[in-house]
């Protein structure tokens, strides 16, 4: 079923990728790393459903956001920092930010998707959800595969940049009001549909945060030696629920944003959809100074949430007694016994107790210590480090960011071009060899250009 189509840029087949369902009440958080699908299993819940607020909440609202009485576009480009086809979609995208029909006619959204990270480059702004989004719409429409740059202006396939054409607008009926207060940690959608519109099914709001300005340094995969700005990055996409409240649909969201780079300006998209392709209505906006603040407290917040905690008996049922000495008790393992010091495969190296991409064959080099060792990590929040002064020793131990896995230590005497060497232990890692037959298909895709 693969198949690639050199207008559009790279291909994925959608079946190979059909999201996995999770028991009741848990939801599968997928990522696909070095061709690997890894399934993470967890209580979040990235779709919050939270009751409308309390009218006396109203005070708290430092920003409110809302619709033209006419249809705006909602334009989605799905991206990725890790093909070589989707810099010049996002330099498109990026033309819209000084645009005055911005937000008033055309509210664009960047999701940068996970599943081309198994070619060597791990997108800090890619979301198993977003993968996941673009999928429903390729199943929706039939298509075999879903691709990156791909962009979706009004829930339809659009791929007029390449040609210089407008974005299409929305269909040119009303839409009704959308409003979205913003608050410290919440927020809050109020829809009231036009006289003339016909709802399919029960409303959802849909709200993303979205980053500015955001550069990022391309280390490994096709766009190695990049510099990449990126804007409208979506940071956090919420579902929200909307209960019916006289002529409209109200409800309430949280901020759940994991700090992934500090954008240079934040804004907010929002709309509403039922079981229509289309948006019924779009709202966006720039955020002001306090809406800013405020979502930055937010931030703080969720970025200490999204690390993974567990009990020394919870990780001894998950590790073997090796990985429990070593990556929660700070042990070593004897030089030359682990299982990836003489590992020469491609691929990526993840965190033996979280799955957090930690680094990347591209970056191992030959130490002679008998220990794994690379110059640098696949990013650098994916690692933490602190002064370890044991064994009479003053030394850097480099930990696990996500569930603070002691790896091993970091030292100033690695190769070019960082100049660092960490040392790391082959039992605190877990190897995900680079998928052959992506590899394959992404020469293929790139030597039709
Ligand atoms: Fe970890």
């Amino acid at each position: 079923m693969e198949r690639h189509n050199v207008k559009l840029g790279a291909l994925r087949t959608v079946e190979a990728i059909v999201p996995r369902r999770a028991p009741a009440g848990l939801q599968f958080i997928e990522r696909f790393v070095g061709g690997a699908a890894m399934a993470f299993l967890t209580t979040a819940n990235a779709f919050a459903e939270a009751p409308p607020a309390p009218p006396s909440a109203a005070k708290e609202t430092v920003q409110t956001i809302t619709s033209g009485p006419a249809r705006a576009s909602l334009l989605e480009l799905y991206t990725s920092e890790g093909c070589s086809s989707c810099p010049p979609a996002e330099a498109w995208l990026s033309k819209l930010a000084p645009d005055t029909r911005l937000w008033k006619d055309v509210v664009p959204v960047a999701f940068h998707v996970d599943y081309w990270d198994c070619l060597g480059w791990i997108d800090v702004f890619a979301r198993p959800e977003y993968s996941e989004r673009q999928r429903d719409y390729g199943m929706a429409w039939n298509a075999e595969t879903i691709y990156t740059p791909a962009f979706v202006a009004s829930g339809a396939e659009w791929s007029g940049w390449r040609d210089g054409k407008p974005w299409p607008p929305a269909a040119a009926t009303e839409g009704g009001a959308l409003t979205l207060d913003v608050r410290p940690g919440s927020s809050l959608v109020r829809f009231q549909p036009s006289g003339g519109t016909k709802l399919h099914g029960k409303p959802a709001a849909y709200v993303a945060v979205l980053g500015m300005g955001m550069s990022r340094k391309i280390t490994a995969g096709e766009n190695k030696g990049q510099t990449q700005t990126h804007d409208f990055v979506a940071m956090d996409l919420q579902r929200i629920a909307l209960k019916e409240s006289g002529d409209a649909w109200v409800g309430q969201g949280t901020w759940q944003v994991v700090k992934a780079e500090n954008p240079s300006r934040y804004a907010v998209a929002v709309w509403v959809a039922d079981d229509s392709a289309a948006p019924l209505q779009v709202a966006g906006d720039w955020l002001n100074a306090d809406a800013a603040a405020a979502l930055k407290v937010a931030l703080e917040r969720n970025d200490s949430m999204s690390k993974i905690t567990k009990s020394d008996e919870e990780w001894k049922e998950i590790l073997s007694p090796d990985a429990y000495r070593v990556a929660r008790e700070k042990g070593t393992e004897a030089a030359f016994t682990g299982a990836y010091w003489n590992n020469h495969d491609k691929g990526i190296y993840v965190c033996s107790s979280c799955g957090q991409p930690l680094f990347s064959s591209d970056t191992k080099f030959d130490s002679g210590t008998g220990w794994p060792s690379f110059y640098e990590p696949v990013d650098n929040h994916n690692v933490e480090v602190e002064g370890d002064e044991s064994h009479g020793m003053q030394r850097t131990e480099v930990l696990c960011s996500r569930c603070a896995a002691h790896l091993g230590h970091v030292f100033d005497d690695g190769p070019r071009p960082t100049g660092l060497r960490y040392c790391i232990n082959s039992v605190s890692l877990k190897f995900v060899p680079k998928d052959a037959k992506d590899a394959k298909d992404s020469k293929g895709e790139k030597a039709k250009k």
